[in-house]
Formats: structure tokens, sequence, C-alpha cells
């Protein structure tokens, strides 16, 4: 049962209060762990609520990237323009969570941190090259998304340590993205396949490209080699072709009540294939500098 909730309203307090109190959970908008408690998965003694640290709510355009606040909401995130309008797979991934209930109260954060592999916002995260910044009373380190997840439900986390913000590297012009998620219902089921697609094409050339999976491996996975693949092509339908087949061999779904591996293996290649020719179209339509 828990004992008490303690609400610090700066992140130093709460670095604190998680160094000092080594059987509190971190409660950002309760929408997983609220579940966990309940189906006796965790058993806190105590909340260390993340509720009144403003702070970290925010979603701001630096020179070097859009910074998210771990506290930012699937919600907000998938409202604010200008991340649709220049991170777009990672606006559609936020407005595909759950409901509009579950997005307004679930964080960013805590989708990451509960590290399912299943977790909507991290494969356009993965694809643009996010950083994550850990903070405890020891100091900060920032790690790539890319080497954050080490299994299902597991992290690199050390106890004590909280997620502060996402940092998403600049976007140049011509970027676009995609996010598509497979899945029985347009709302509130998780993803039985996900994909998320980022381009950067100049001159009829693909710059820079981003490629990650969800629910088809241990951890959200980004897809290196086809991203490799596809820089300098001129992303023509079989260059998006053998991307995707690049992606489906890298998959490594399991057969569960929900699908078959076989099956999820190949929607891995359909929606890649998709989002990168949608990721394509809008990097093609833009082609406009990026305002910061
Ligand atoms: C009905 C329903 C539908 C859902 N649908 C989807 C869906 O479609 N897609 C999807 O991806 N998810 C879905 N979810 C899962 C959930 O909503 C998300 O994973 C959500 O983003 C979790 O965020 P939260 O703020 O609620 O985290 P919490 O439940 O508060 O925390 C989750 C875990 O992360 C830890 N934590 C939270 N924030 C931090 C932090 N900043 N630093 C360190 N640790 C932290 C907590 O201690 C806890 O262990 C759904 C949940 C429900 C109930």
């Amino acid at each position: 049962m828990v004992e008490n909730v303690f609400f610090p309203v700066t992140l130093e307090e709460t670095v604190g209060l998680l160094a000092s109190l080594p059987e509190a959970k971190v409660l950002a908008g309760g929408t997983d762990l609220l579940v966990a408690i309940k189906e006796g998965k965790e058993k806190p003694r105590f909340f260390v609520s993340l509720s009144k640290i403003t702070s970290q709510q925010v979603i701001e355009f630096k020179v070097d990237g859009l910074r998210i606040g771990a506290t930012a909401t699937h919600q907000s995130i998938a409202e604010n323009a200008a991340v649709k309008a220049k991170y777009t797979a990672i606006a559609e991934a936020a407005g595909q969570i759950g409901s509009w209930q579950v997005r307004n109260l679930a964080t960013v954060g805590g989708n990451l941190c509960s590290a399912v592999p299943s977790a909507d916002i991290a494969p356009p995260l993965l694809a643009f090259g996010a950083d994550v910044k850990l903070i405890s009373r020891q100091g900060e380190r920032t790690v790539p998304l890319s080497g954050f997840f080490q299994g299902p439900m597991q992290t690199v986390m050390e106890p004590g340590e909280l997620l502060a913000e996402i940092n998403v590297p600049l976007v140049p012009k011509s970027c676009g993205s995609c996010y598509l998620k497979l899945g029985p219902r347009a709302a509130v089921d998780i993803a039985l396949v996900s994909a998320a697609a980022m381009v950067v094409v100049e001159d009829g050339i693909c710059r820079s490209s981003g490629l990650a999976l969800g629910a088809v491996a241990p951890t959200p996975l980004k897809v290196t080699e086809a991203e490799v693949a596809l820089v300098g092509t001129k992303l023509t339908e079989d260059d998006i072709e053998r991307a995707a087949a690049i992606a489906a061999s890298a998959a490594r779904p399991i057969d569960d009540h929900r699908a078959s591996a076989g099956y999820r293996r190949k929607m891995v290649a359909v929606l890649t294939r998709r989002a990168l020719q949608k990721a394509r179209e809008l990097a093609l339509s833009s082609g406009r500098e990026v305002e910061r």
C-alpha cells in the first residue's frame, strides 16, 4: 500500500527524494503505473509525483532542435502545430496513443520509461535520432534513445534516476516523416506493428533517413541498415522496397494471441514501405527551410 505521495516542485527536489526513498516510484500520468499496481506487479511504498514540476511540460524549439520535457502529455505533442509541421511522425504517434482521456494524462517520459516494445512514441523519436537526458543526485547524463532500451520493460536507467527531457536534432529543409500503426482498432489498442520513417530529400537525393519499428522486437527497434541503404538514393519505389525488405528481416516478432510472427513480419514491410512513401511525399512537397 502506498504510504505517502510527495509533490516536489523542482527537479533537484525530485532527485533528492528519489535518492532518499529507494521504495518510491515516480508517478507521471499514472496510466501505466496505476494499472501495474492494480494488477499486483508494482508495490511502491511512496509516489514521487511529477505533477507540480511545470518546467518539464515544455515543448520548445531551440537552435539545435526540439526539446520535449518528460511530462509533456501526448495530447499536447499531438496538438502542437510546429511539431506537426516539422516532426510530423512524432505528432502522429502521440495522437494515436490510447484515447483522448489517456493522452491528456499520459506523458512522453512515462511512455519511454515503461519501455514496452509497442510504445508508440519511441519509433518516431528513434527515427529522428533523439537523445534523452537522465538526471540524478549524482549529476546528469545524455543517452541516445537507441541505447536507452535494454529489453521489455528494461532501460539503462539506474535507481534514483529521472528522465528529465528528450532532445530531437534540428531537421533540415525538405524533411518529411510519417508514423503508421497497425492495430485492431484506430484508437485505444496498442500496436501490433508500427513503423516510423523520416527522410531528408535535397536535389532529388535522400541526404538523411531514419527508420524505426515498434512491437516487433524485445525493444523498439532502430533499423540502421535500412537507414544507411536509403541515403544517396533517389528514393525510387525500388529503393523503398529494398529498405522495407531490410526492415522485415531486421524485425524479431513473436507469435502471440494478437498476431503471428509471420503476419507481423509481412506487415513490417508493408508499413515501412507506406511510411517511407508518405515521408518522401512530405519531404518533396515541403522543400522549405525549417523555421526555428
Ligand atoms: C486505456 C489505455 C490505453 C493505452 N494505449 C496506449 C497506446 O495506444 N500506445 C502506447 O504506447 N501506450 C498506451 N498506453 C500506455 C500508457 O498510456 C503510456 O505508456 C503512457 O505514456 C505512460 O505515461 P504515464 O505518464 O501515464 O506514466 P506512468 O504510468 O506515470 O509511469 C510509467 C512508468 O514510468 C516511470 N516514469 C514515468 N515518468 C518517469 C520519468 N520522467 N523518469 C523516470 N521514470 C518515470 C514510472 O515510475 C512508471 O514505472 C495505454 C494505457 C491505457 C490505460
